[in-house]
C-alpha cells in the first residue's frame, strides 16, 4: 500500500490533459487538491486504528495486504464491510468518499471476463487479462474512474441508429496490438485524479453493436484522452475553520480521441450480451455501495438538523422529532438493504461475491426517492438563516463581531460562537457550492431512476405475488382462454 504522499506524486507525474475554466491544469491544481481530498483520506486512514480493520484485507489473488478499495469480494463479510467501509468515511469527508468507483468497476469485470471465457469455450484470455491487470491495481494501490456513461446522442435512438455513430464509445480499428476506441464519456466522477480509466458499455446493446460492447482500462494519461473539468469545491474558511470546508468533488467529461487500447488490457471486445451485463454489474456493485454513503450522507444531514433544533432550543419539539425520525428511517432502511443484499448475495463462475439485485436497487431507490425531502427537513428548521448570514469576514471583522455574537444568539448557555459554526454547516450543506452536487447525484449517481425500476422489475418475482392475489380472489390458478364468440 501507498501513501497519500505517494499518491499525489503519483498524479503529479501523469500527463496534463485536464482542462478548467481555460486553462490547461496541472492534477495537484489547489482546485483539485481539495476535490483530492476524500481520496488522500482512504490511504492516510489505513494506519488510523478506527478504520484500519476495514480498510485493509488480503488480496484473494496475491495474499497481499490491500487497501480495500482494490478489493474483489469474495465473502458475504466481505461486501458487508465495504458497505460499513463506504459509511464510515463518507461520513467523515461529509459528501462522497469517490473511491468506490475504481472497485465496482474492477468487480463487475472480474466477473464479466471470465464469463466471457468460459462462454467462448477459452478461445479468449480476458480473464487472465483481467488478473494481471487486478494484480497491478492492487499492488500499486491505484485509484480507478468508471468511464461509463455515453453522451447518448438521441435518446429514441440506439448506439448504432445515431447520426453520428461516435455517440457511444465504440471501436473504430483492431489491429494485430489492440484496438482504438473514440468516444465521449460523460459524469466521470475522480477522473481528474485517478490512476486508470476503466471503461465499459452503460446500457443494454443488439447485435449490431459488437463494436459498442468493449470493456478496457488505460492510464488517465493515454494520448488522445481529454478531460474537460467541472469541480465542486466548498467555499473555503478563514475565521471559522472547520472539516466541511475541506472536501469537494470534481467530474470530467471524459473525450476518447482515438485511444489506442493494447490487447492486454481489453477485457471485452464484440459481445453485445456481455457488454450490457458489464453495464449492468457496475450499477449493481455501485449501487450497493450506496447502501453505504447514502445512509452516510443523510448522517450528516440529520446531524446538523438535530445539532440546529439543540442550539435553538426546540430539540424536544414533536415536530422535530417526527422529521428526524424520518431521516432515521431513510438512513438505516437503506442501510438495512445494503446488509440484506449481502446476506442474499450469490457467487459468480469467478469466485466474486455478487449482491443481490432487489435489495440494491429498492434501497438505492429510497435513498434518491428521499433525498429532496431530507435537504427540506433541514431547511424547515434552520429557517432562513444559512441563505443571509453575513460573510466570514464580518464575523472575523471586530467591529461586527459583538453584533453577531449578540443578534444571532439562541439559547443562552450556547456559546455564540457555536451558533455561527452550526449555521455556517448549514449553509455548507443547503446553500454552498457543493450542494446541487450531492443532490443531483443523491438522485441520478450510478444510474438514473428508470435504471432501478428497470433491475427491480427484472429481479422481482412479480408473477408470486399475482398468484397470492389470484388465491385470495378465488381466481384459478390458469387463466381459462377466452371463449371465442361466434
Ligand atoms: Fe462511492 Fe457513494 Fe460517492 Fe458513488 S456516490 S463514489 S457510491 S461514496
Amino acid at each position: 500500500m501507498i501513501t497519500s504522499q505517494e499518491f499525489v506524486e503519483r498524479m503529479k507525474s501523469l500527463k496534463p490533459n485536464c482542462y478548467m475554466h481555460g486553462e490547461l491544469i496541472q492534477r495537484d491544481d489547489p482546485r483539485m487538491m481539495v476535490a483530492m481530498k476524500d481520496i488522500l483520506m482512504t490511504y492516510d486512514m489505513v494506519d488510523d486504528p478506527r478504520f484500519k480493520d476495514i480498510l485493509v484485507t488480503t488480496s484473494h489473488l496475491t495474499g497481499n495486504k490491500i487497501n480495500r478499495f482494490t478489493n474483489v469480494h469474495q465473502s458475504v463479510e466481505d461486501l458487508l464491510a465495504k458497505q460499513k467501509m463506504t459509511r464510515e468515511l463518507s461520513r467523515l469527508s461529509g459528501t462522497c468518499i469517490q473511491r468506490c468507483m475504481g472497485i465496482d468497476m474492477v468487480n463487475a469485470l472480474s466477473i464479466v471476463t471470465k464469463e466471457a471465457d468460459d462462454k467462448n469455450g477459452g478461445k479468449t484470455e480476458y480473464h487472465e487479462r483481467f488478473k494481471a491487470f487486478l494484480k497491478e491495481f492492487q499492488d500499486k494501490d491505484m485509484v480507478g474512474a468508471a468511464a461509463q456513461t455515453d453522451v447518448k446522442g438521441d435518446r429514441m435512438l440506439r448506439p448504432h441508429e445515431q447520426a453520428d455513430p461516435d455517440l457511444y464509445m465504440r471501436v473504430v480499428e483492431r489491429n494485430a496490438k489492440g484496438i482504438v476506441v473514440r468516444g465521449c464519456k460523460v459524469h466521470t466522477t475522480v477522473g481528474p485524479y485517478c490512476d486508470e480509466m476503466i471503461v465499459t458499455p452503460c446500457r443494454s446493446l443488439t447485435k449490431e453493436e459488437g463494436d459498442y460492447s468493449v470493456c478496457f482500462s488505460v492510464p488517465a494519461d493515454t494520448k488522445g484522452i481529454h478531460m474537460l473539468i467541472e469541480a465542486a469545491n466548498p467555499t473555503a474558511r478563514k475565521a471559522l475553520p472547520a472539516e466541511v470546508a475541506n472536501h469537494g468533488i470534481a467530474h470530467s467529461v471524459t473525450i476518447f480521441d482515438d485511444v489506442f487500447v493494447p490487447w492486454e488490457r481489453v477485457f471485452l471486445d464484440n459481445d453485445p450480451q456481455l457488454g450490457a451485463r458489464a453495464a449492468l454489474l457496475f450499477a449493481l456493485y455501485h449501487r450497493h455501495s450506496y447502501t453505504g454513503c447514502k445512509p452516510a450522507y443523510t448522517d450528516v444531514l440529520m446531524g446538523t438538523t438535530a445539532l440546529i433544533a439543540e442550539v435553538s432550543g426546540i430539540e424536544k419539539q414533536q415536530h422535530v422529532r417526527h422529521k428526524i425520525a424520518e431521516m432515521i428511517s431513510v438512513a438505516e432502511l437503506v442501510y438495512a438493504s445494503g446488509i440484506a443484499a449481502a446476506h442474499t448475495s450469490t457467487k459468480a463462475s469467478s469466485g466474486t461475491q455478487v449482491p443481490d439485485v432487489v435489495f440494491c436497487n429498492v434501497g438505492r431507490k429510497h435513498a434518491g426517492t428521499n433525498i429532496y425531502h431530507e435537504y427540506d427537513i433541514l431547511c424547515d428548521i434552520c429557517g432562513g438563516q444559512p441563505q443571509t448570514m453575513p460573510y466570514e469576514e464580518e464575523y472575523a471583522d471586530p467591529r461586527w463581531r459583538p453584533y453577531l455574537d449578540k443578534y444571532f444568539m439562541r439559547k443562552a448557555d450556547v456559546p455564540p460562537e457555536t451558533i455561527h459554526r452550526a449555521f455556517r454547516l448549514a449553509q455548507d450543506l443547503i446553500a454552498g457550492p457543493v450542494t446541487s452536487n450531492m443532490q443531483i447525484a443523491g438522485v441520478h449517481g450510478g444510474g438514473s431512476p428508470i435504471m432501478e425500476d428497470i433491475a427491480i422489475w427484472g429481479s422481482y418475482p412479480i408473477e408470486e405475488k399475482k398468484k397470492i392475489a389470484r388465491h385470495l380472489a378465488g381466481i384459478p390458478e390458469t387463466p381459462k382462454e377466452p371463449k371465442d364468440k361466434k
